[in-house]
C-alpha cells in the first residue's frame, strides 16, 4: 500500500509510525497539517474543518490544518484533553532541498512537558510522574520542567503512593508494567486526579540504563553523592523519567541540574483525604481556592513564592528548630513594617525566575522573556540590601550568601534593548554599543537611507517633479514614485517599472546599486543579531545554578513576607513549639470560616489535649452547633504552626504531631465506585493502622453509615482501640452523636466529654458555638430541621414521632409505626426495651463488649 504514497505522504507515514501515540503535527509551509485518523479526531477536538489531500491513491487523505503561527492554541486544547502531540518542522530550508524538503519530529508535547507557561498555572507547579513500582516497593519520582524541580522518594504502601500522587497531583505520569496491570489502581487514578497515565516499556525502567542515564544528567560519576542509592526503585522511576524527557524534548534539559530525595516521614504526614477535607489548598466540594487555607495564607508576590507556599502547607515540617527558623522570620518581618513593606514592593516586580530560567535552557526564551528577566533581576541587589536589616538566624544564614546576580543583569543590559520586538528573527533587538560590527552594519544601512534622501532632493532639483518622492516596498526595493502629472517631466535615464492609476514608478541604478549595500547590511545584521541574542542566551543558560538557588530564597522570602503580612491583618499569635505531646489552645479560630464571615463574630474556643488524662475529647451536640469547625480548627492551627506560619489564636502551645489524620463527614470519594460507608470504613482502617501515639485524629460521627447499632458498636470500638496506649494513645477529637458514648468518662482513662452548647428559646435554638465540659444527649434534630425550612407538617409530625420512640428501640418501634402509620402510635414500657434490645444484639451477631449495651439500656437510643 505504501508504495503507491506520494513521496510527501510516505515521509508522513513513516513518521506517524515512529510516534504512533501521537497526533502528528506535520509542517507544510506555513501550516501544521493532519491526515487520516489524526485529522479526524483533531478536527473534531479543535472544531476545525475536515478536507482531504491527494496522496497517490485512490482517495483524497482526510486532512486538516492550523496555522503555524496560532498552533500553541491549538495544541494546548489537545494536551488539556490528555493527548500527545509530535511536532514534525521542515528540518532544511525548502530552496536548497533536492526532492522532498528533510522533516523531522522535535518535540512531543505531553500534559506533564506542557512549556507553554500562558497555559499553566503559575501558581502551581505542572509535574511529570514516574513510578516503577517492584513487588511492594513503590519508586516515585518527578519533575517539572518549567522549573527543573526534580524529586525523588519510595514508598512501601499502595496508600502512601496514592498520598504522594495525592501531594503533587502530577497532570501526567509514566508508570512500568505492574502498575499498569492493576486495572482498578489506574481507574483510580485517573477519576481521582483526572491524570493522564500511561505505560512505557521494561526498558525504560532497567536499572544499569536508569543508573547511566542519572549519572549524565546530574554529571556525577556515581550514584551514592545524590544520596538515592538505598532507593533502587526510586533509582529506576528517576532514570526512566529522564528517558521520557529526552524522548518528548529532543532538546537539552540542562536546566534539570539538582535531584532532591526526600523520606516521606520527614514531614508530617498528611493524608489525602486529610487534605482533602481539611481543604488544605483547595475546596472540598467546588475544588476552589478560594475557601481554602492556601487562599487565606497566600499573600505572596511572586509566582515561585507561591509555588512554594502550597508546598509548605503540603508538607509541614517535624523538626522543632527547623519550624522555629520559620516562624523567627515571620516573627521579624511582622515587627518590622517598614522593611517588610519595603520587601514586598521589591519582590512584586519579579516575574517567575523558575519558568523563565527553563525557558532560557530549553531556547524557547525570546528578547521579552530576557527583558522580564533582567527587570526581574534588577530588584534583587534592593533585597540584598535589605536583608542587612534582618537578623534572624534564618535570613542571615541566606543573606550570606545571597547572589544578586549583577553580572547577568548586566549581559542582558548591555546587549539586548530594553523595548524589543517578539520575533527574534527580524533583527532591532540587539543594544548599540554591545557589537562592533552589529553597529557598523547599522551605520551603512543608515548612510544608505541618508543618501537615498539625498538623492531624492537631488532628482527633484533635477527633474523639477516638485512632489518626486523614493518609496519603499517589499516587493520593488526603492523606487521612484512620479504623479500622472508630472510624467513629461520624467528623463529617459528612468526605467519604468510598474504603472499605477495615479502614478509611475521608476528605478535607476545607482537606486539599485544603493539598495543592494542597504538591504546586504540589513540581512547581514539581523543575521548577527540572532546570533547574538542565541550567545548571550546561552551564556545565561549557564548560570542556571546560581539562578536557581536565588529565585529559590527570593522564594522563601516571599512566603515569609506573606506568612508575616497574614499574621499581622487577622491578628495571629506565634505558637509555641514543644515535644511534649500538649496542645493547649486559648481562643483558637478556624482561619478560613473566620475570614469568610467578614465582619460577623467568629465565636473562638480553647482547646486542651494531652498525651495523658486528657488524649481523648468526646464532643456532643447538635448538628450546626459547630462540632466539624471546631475540630478542624484544631487541626488547622496545628498544621500552620508546623509550616511556620503565626496562627488564629491569643495563646497557642503546640506539642508536635507526626501526623493528622481526619475522618470528617460525607466522602467526596464516590468516584472510587464504593459506598459511603465503605470509603469512611476504609479510610477508619488507615488511621487505625498508621496513627501514633504522637498523631492527631479528627473524626466525625464514626459509623454514621450504617444501622444504629451496627455504628455504635464500631464507633465505640474505634474509641477503645485509639485511646488505649498499648494500641495507638493519639490525640483525638471525635465527634458523635451516639451520646452513649460519654459514658466512658471517668471509666476510660483519657477520654473528656465535651459539647457545643446551645440555648433553648422555647420552640427554637440558639447555636452559642462555645464548647464546653460535659455532654447533650440532645441532638435537637427536628430544631435544626425546622431552622433548614423544612415544613412545619413534617416538623409537627415529627415532633410527635420524637416524643413516641425516644424511650425505645427506634429499630422495633419504627416497625411498628410504619404499620400504624396514621393511627394513635403503640407505647412500649420499659421492660420491652430491655428484651428487644439484647434480642437485637444477639441478632447482629457483633463481637460488642457488654459495657456497651449496658450503657445502651439505660440510654435513649436515637
Ligand atoms: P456541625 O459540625 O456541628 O454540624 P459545623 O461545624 O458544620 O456544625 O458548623 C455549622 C456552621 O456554623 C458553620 O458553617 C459556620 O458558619 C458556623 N460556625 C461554626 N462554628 C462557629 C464559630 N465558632 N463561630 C461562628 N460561627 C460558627
Amino acid at each position: 500500500m505504501k508504495n503507491k504514497l506520494s513521496p510527501m505522504m510516505q515521509q508522513y507515514i513513516d513518521l506517524k509510525e515512529q510516534y504512533d501515540d501521537c497526533i502528528l503535527f506535520f509542517r507544510l509551509g506555513d501550516f501544521y497539517e493532519m491526515f487520516f485518523e489524526d485529522a479526524k479526531l483533531a478536527s473534531r477536538e479543535l472544531g476545525i474543518t475536515l478536507t482531504g489531500r491527494d496522496c497517490g491513491q485512490a482517495d483524497r487523505a482526510p486532512m486538516c490544518g492550523v496555522p503555524h503561527h496560532s498552533s500553541e492554541n491549538y495544541i494546548n486544547k489537545l494536551i488539556k484533553k490528555g493527548y500527545k502531540v509530535a511536532i514534525c518542522e521542515q528540518v532544511e530550508d525548502p530552496k536548497q532541498a533536492k526532492g522532498i524538503v528533510k522533516r523531522e519530529v522535535v518535540r512531543i508535547v505531553t500534559p506533564g512537558t506542557n512549556l507553554n507557561m500562558q497555559s499553566l498555572d503559575e501558581t502551581k507547579n505542572n509535574y511529570l510522574m514516574s513510578i516503577c513500582n517492584n513487588k511492594d516497593n513503590y519508586g516515585i519520582a518527578l519533575v517539572d520542567i518549567t522549573t527543573g524541580d526534580f524529586l525523588v522518594t519510595e514508598v512501601k504502601e499502595k496508600r502512601k503512593l496514592i498520598d504522594e500522587i495525592g501531594k503533587f497531583v502530577p497532570t501526567e505520569i509514566i508508570c512500568n508494567k505492574d502498575i499498569i496491570e492493576s486495572t482498578d489502581f489506574i481507574r483510580e487514578l485517573k477519576d481521582r486526579f483526572h491524570s493522564y497515565i500511561s505505560q512505557e516499556e521494561d526498558w525504560y525502567f532497567d536499572y544499569n540504563r536508569c543508573v547511566k542515564n542519572i549519572k549524565d544528567q546530574f554529571l556525577v560519576g556515581a550514584i551514592d553523592g545524590l544520596g538515592i542509592k538505598e532507593f533502587n526503585q526510586g533509582v529506576c522511576a528517576v532514570g526512566a523519567l529522564l528517558e521520557y524527557l529526552y524522548k518528548t524534548q529532543k532538546s537539552n534539559i540542562s536546566h534539570i541540574t539538582t535531584l532532591t530525595p526526600y523520606l516521606t516521614d520527614s514531614y508530617m504526614m498528611v493524608d489525602l483525604s486529610s487534605k482533602r477535607n481539611l481543604e488544605l489548598v483547595e475546596t472540598l466540594r467546588e475544588k476552589e481556592r478560594r475557601g481554602s487555607l492556601l487562599w487565606v495564607l497566600d499573600r505572596t508576590k511572586t509566582a515561585m513564592g507561591s509555588r512554594l507556599l502550597r508546598k509548605w502547607i503540603e508538607q509541614p515540617l517535624l523538626s522543632k528548630s527547623d519550624i522555629e527558623d520559620r516562624l523567627d522570620g515571620v516573627e521579624e518581618l511582622k515587627n518590622k513594617p517598614i522593611v517588610s513593606e519595603e520587601l514586598k514592593e521589591f519582590l512584586n516586580p519579579i516575574y517567575d525566575l523558575e519558568r523563565l530560567m527553563s525557558k532560557i535552557s530549553l531556547k524557547t526564551a525570546n528578547c521579552r522573556d530576557l527583558i522580564a528577566f533582567k527587570n526581574s533581576l534588577e530588584m534583587l541587589p534592593f533585597i540584598k540590601k535589605l536583608l542587612s536589616e534582618l537578623n534572624c538566624k534564618y535570613i542571615t544564614r541566606m543573606k550570606d550568601n545571597f547572589d544578586d546576580l549583577r553580572d547577568v543583569f548586566d549581559l542582558i543590559n548591555k546587549g539586548i534593548i530594553d523595548d524589543p520586538p517578539i520575533s527574534i528573527k527580524d533583527g532591532g533587538i540587539i543594544k548599540t554599543g554591545y557589537h562592533q560590527q552589529v553597529d557598523k552594519l547599522r551605520k551603512a544601512g543608515t548612510r544608505g537611507k541618508q543618501w537615498i534622501a539625498e538623492l531624492e532632493a537631488k532628482e527633484k532639483e533635477l527633474t523639477g517633479i516638485k512632489n518626486l518622492k523614493i518609496k519603499f516596498n517589499k516587493v520593488f526595493g526603492y523606487y521612484i514614485d512620479v504623479t500622472k502629472s508630472n510624467l513629461n517631466l520624467v528623463p529617459d535615464r528612468y526605467v519604468r517599472k510598474q504603472t499605477l492609476t495615479n502614478s509611475e514608478r521608476y528605478i535607476t541604478p545607482e537606486l539599485k546599486e544603493m539598495e543592494n549595500t542597504i538591504m546586504g547590511a540589513e540581512e547581514k545584521v539581523v543575521a548577527l543579531e540572532y546570533e547574538l541574542f542565541v550567545e548571550l542566551r546561552n551564556k545565561v543558560a549557564k548560570e542556571v545554578d546560581r539562578i536557581k538557588d536565588t529565585a529559590y530564597k527570593v522564594a522563601i522570602l516571599d512566603v515569609i513576607s506573606s506568612l508575616a503580612d497574614v499574621a499581622d491583618k487577622y491578628n495571629y499569635i506565634r505558637p509555641v513549639l514543644s515535644n511534649d505531646g500538649d496542645i493547649d489552645i486559648k481562643d483558637g479560630r478556624h482561619p478560613v470560616v473566620e475570614k469568610m464571615m467578614n465582619n460577623e463574630m467568629f465565636i473562638c474556643n480553647d482547646t486542651y489535649l494531652n498525651k495523658e488524662d486528657s488524649r481523648f475529647s468526646i464532643i456532643t451536640g447538635p448538628n450546626m452547633a459547630g462540632k466539624s469547625t471546631y475540630m478542624r480548627q484544631v487541626a488547622l492551627i496545628v498544621l500552620m504552626a508546623q509550616i511556620g506560619s503565626f496562627v488564629p489564636a491569643s495563646k497557642a502551645h503546640i506539642g508536635i504531631v507526626d501526623r493528622i489524620f481526619t475522618r470528617v463527614g460525607a466522602s467526596d470519594d464516590l468516584a472510587s465506585g464504593q459506598s459511603t460507608f465503605m470509603v469512611e470504613m476504609t479510610e477508619v482502617a488507615n488511621i487505625l493502622r498508621n496513627a501514633t501515639s504522637n498523631s492527631l485524629l479528627i473524626l466525625d460521627e464514626i459509623g454514621r453509615g450504617t444501622s444504629t447499632f451496627d455504628g455504635l458498636s464500631i464507633a465505640w470500638s474505634v474509641v477503645e482501640y485509639i485511646v488505649n496506649k498499648k494500641k495507638i494513645g493519639a490525640k483525638t477529637l471525635f465527634a458523635t452523636h451516639y451520646h452513649e458514648l460519654t459514658e466512658l468518662e471517668g471509666k476510660v482513662d483519657g477520654v473528656q466529654n465535651y459539647c457545643i452548647s446551645v440555648k433553648e428559646k422555647g420552640d427554637d435554638i440558639i447555636f452559642l458555638r462555645k464548647i464546653i465540659k460535659g455532654s447533650t444527649d440532645n441532638s435537637y434534630g427536628v430544631q435544626v430541621a425546622k431552622l433548614a425550612g423544612v415544613p412545619n407538617d413534617v416538623i409537627d409530625r415529627a415532633k410527635i414521632l420524637l416524643s413516641e420512640l425516644s424511650n425505645a428501640d427506634i429499630t422495633k418501634k419504627t416497625e411498628i409505626v410504619c404499620k400504624d402509620a396514621i393511627e394513635e402510635i403503640a407505647t412500649i414500657n420499659e421492660d420491652d426495651t430491655e428484651i428487644i434490645t439484647e434480642e437485637k444484639a444477639k441478632e447482629a451477631d457483633e463481637p460488642v463488649q457488654l459495657g456497651l449495651f449496658d450503657v445502651m439500656n439505660n440510654n435513649d437510643v436515637i
